[in-house]
């Protein structure tokens, strides 16, 4: 229960400080939490970074785009490959498309949010994942990636060329 706490006292904390700052184009953020069996991944993208437009769409192309972008989100196992042998399969997806009901934006910026969560079978081999977000979202350069850990803690960057994260 203690561990819980502080896990999601530490995600609050960098998801406060990173709502004051809107966010860079081209850079990606990404939240791992790995807890017990579950692997949890919160993944937040510059709309530009994936329909190169941060409004709502105007056209039907910018709308198919923005459609196409969600449903690429959604399928979260073609976009996130933990290490095979932990066994890990996706159990519930969230995502969160900008302007889907046609509302305004409410601020300069706008994201596409993802949530994953995985179960492993056997989390003790989980030693990292790869994903393979950048080979659909062209426009995105970087992810800055932050992890919490039953045994530690840490960040990367992730990058085209370097699309993974070990631990
Ligand atoms: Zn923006």
């Amino acid at each position: 229960m203690k561990k819980l706490l502080i896990v999601t006292a530490l995600l609050a904390a960098t998801g406060a400080a990173h709502a004051g700052k809107g966010h860079t184009h081209g850079v990606g953020r990404l939240d791992v939490v790995v807890d017990g069996g579950a692997l949890s991944f919160a993944l937040e993208l510059p709309l530009d970074a994936a329909v190169g437009f941060e409004r709502a769409p105007k056209t039907a192309a910018e709308k198919a785009a923005l459609e196409n972008a969600g449903k690429l989100l959604n399928d979260g196992a073609a976009l996130f490959m933990p290490t095979p042998a932990a066994g890990c399969a996706l159990k519930s997806t969230q995502v969160t498309v900008p302007f889907a009901d046609g509302k305004p934006a409410s601020a300069d910026h706008a994201d596409l949010d993802a949530a994953y969560v995985f179960e492993c079978a056997s989390p003790a081999a989980l030693k990292g994942f790869e994903t393979a977000v950048f080979k659909h979202f062209r426009r995105l350069y970087r992810i800055e990636a932050q992890r919490v850990g039953p045994a530690s803690q840490g960040a990367g960057r992730l990058t085209p060329k370097t699309p993974s994260l070990a631990w």
